[in-house]
């Protein structure tokens, strides 16, 4: 068997990964690889266990069994030290976004900055403003609170918070959820936008069939407490296994191939 550990390719390794709650296995030895600067998704039903993968991948969460390994280093028995750099090296978006409200979107983003790197105030602005226009915000939302922000304009800070210690490796937890299409559309752009620019290795979590067809390169099936299939959705569309047929089933999900080349796409077509 080749040695996982010396594949500079691979971004994120997991091998048998096993999860129980009590006496409720969730994860019965999910394998997956993740290669650098690939966007991958991980798709599965409700409860299949796709946060609790999601939050082992990012040290919030220890396995009880299995190998992780996230950009080469091996998470089992990781040190704090090794922890903490590890942390700098991936960005994560979570699905409520996590901006302190006490402060402005430039603040927030600037946060990882204040947290993790000498720099002056000034330097630490600049570069946020930066990201705030990478995230495709207007300079005018760098001094708004939070509160002040619609759901895709939140959305956006919350990435451009992620990415403002230039990670190797960026985590999406639904960055669609709850935004309306036309937003919804604008971070299925960024997204795409962003792998090209920086070659980042976009690791994400969604059900939204959409964005699944205009940005993953793979996509994995959770289920049965197992990754059922990898593939690209177009590979994944033509399986009958019926663990994976019935994401791909009803109107959305048939009208989806048709919009993958062209963006951005009707704001109608994206489900709410
Ligand atoms: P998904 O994100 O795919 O909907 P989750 O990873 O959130 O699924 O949860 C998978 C299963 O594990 C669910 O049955 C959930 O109730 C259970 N679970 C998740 N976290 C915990 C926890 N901290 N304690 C007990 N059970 C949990
Ligand atoms: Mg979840």
């Amino acid at each position: 068997m080749p040695n996982a550990s010396q594949d500079q390719n691979m971004a994120l390794e997991m091998h048998q990964v096993v999860t129980r709650f009590g006496t409720h296995l969730v994860h019965n030895g999910v394998d997956l690889e993740v290669r650098r600067s690939e966007i991958f998704a991980v798709i599965g039903g409700s409860g299949s266990g796709k946060s609790t993968l999601l939050r082992e991948m990012i040290l919030l969460q220890i396995p009880n069994a299995g190998r992780i390994r996230v950009l080469g280093v091996d998470l089992a028995n990781i040190t704090d030290a090794a922890a903490l750099a590890l942390r700098q090296r991936f960005g994560v978006l979570f699905q409520q976004g996590g901006l302190f409200g006490a402060l402005t979107v430039l603040e927030n983003i600037g946060l990882p900055l204040r947290e993790h790197r000498k720099l002056a105030n000034k330097e630490v602005d600049a570069i946020a403003t930066q990201k705030l226009a990478a995230a495709g915000l207007e300079a005018a939302v760098a001094s708004q609170y939070p509160s002040e922000l619609s759901g895709g304009m939140l959305k956006r800070a919350a990435l451009a918070r992620a990415l403002v210690l230039e990670p190797e490796l960026l985590f999406l937890d639904e960055p669609t959820a709850g935004l309306d299409p036309q937003s919804a559309a604008g971070i299925d752009a960024l997204v795409l936008n962003l792998r090209q620019q920086t070659g980042l290795t976009i690791v994400m979590i969604t059900h939204d069939l959409d964005l699944l067809w205009q940005v993953a390169d793979r996509v994995a099936v959770l289920a049965g407490g197992k990754v059922q299939a990898i593939g690209s959705m177009a590979e994944l569309s033509q399986m009958t296994n019926p663990q994976i047929q019935p994401f791909f089933d009803g109107p959305r999900a048939r009208s989806a191939p048709r919009q993958a080349a062209s963006l951005p796409k009707e704001p109608s077509s994206k489900p709410k």
